[in-house]
């Protein structure tokens, strides 16, 4: 089920819930600003979220709403786990999706990070 990015944030999104430690995840990365786990359900060899430690709706949110230093320190992490995954020389892929056309599930913003396999084109064509 595709979310309404414009609603308010969810305090019971099932992010929130890995952020407040009430279920389990795989972590790979997390400092003051970010949280990094591998998704439950890959689509990649490697598949990881990198979600911020606000509570933000969605990109749109975030760029809106987030500090200059919230946007650095998630910005920064979202690269320091591409690079400690080796992946910037193969190459890898971010996409956020953002609202109903995306396909957004979880109403807290997530960078998905996708490598290991060429990974094609962009979108379904
Ligand atoms: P999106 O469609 O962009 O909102 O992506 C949501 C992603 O969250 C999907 O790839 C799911 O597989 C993933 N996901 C949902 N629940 C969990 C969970 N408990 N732990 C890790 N990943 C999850």
């Amino acid at each position: 089920m595709a979310v309404d990015a414009t609603l308010p944030y969810d305090e019971q999104n099932i992010f929130a819930k890995i952020l407040r430690g009430e279920i389990p995840n795989r972590t790979v990365y997390e400092d003051d600003f970010a949280l990094a786990f591998h998704d439950i359900n890959p689509q990649a060899p490697t598949h990881v979220l990198v979600i911020p430690k606000g509570a933000y709706v969605c990109w749109d949110d975030f760029s809106a709403k987030a500090t200059e230093a919230e946007i650095a320190g998630f910005v920064r992490a979202v690269g320091k786990v591409a690079r400690d995954l080796g992946l910037v020389a193969p190459g890898y892929r971010l996409l956020a999706n953002t609202g109903t056309d995306s396909h957004q599930e979880v109403p807290h913003l997530h960078v998905h990070l996708f490598a290991g396999q060429p990974l094609g084109p962009m979108l379904v064509r």
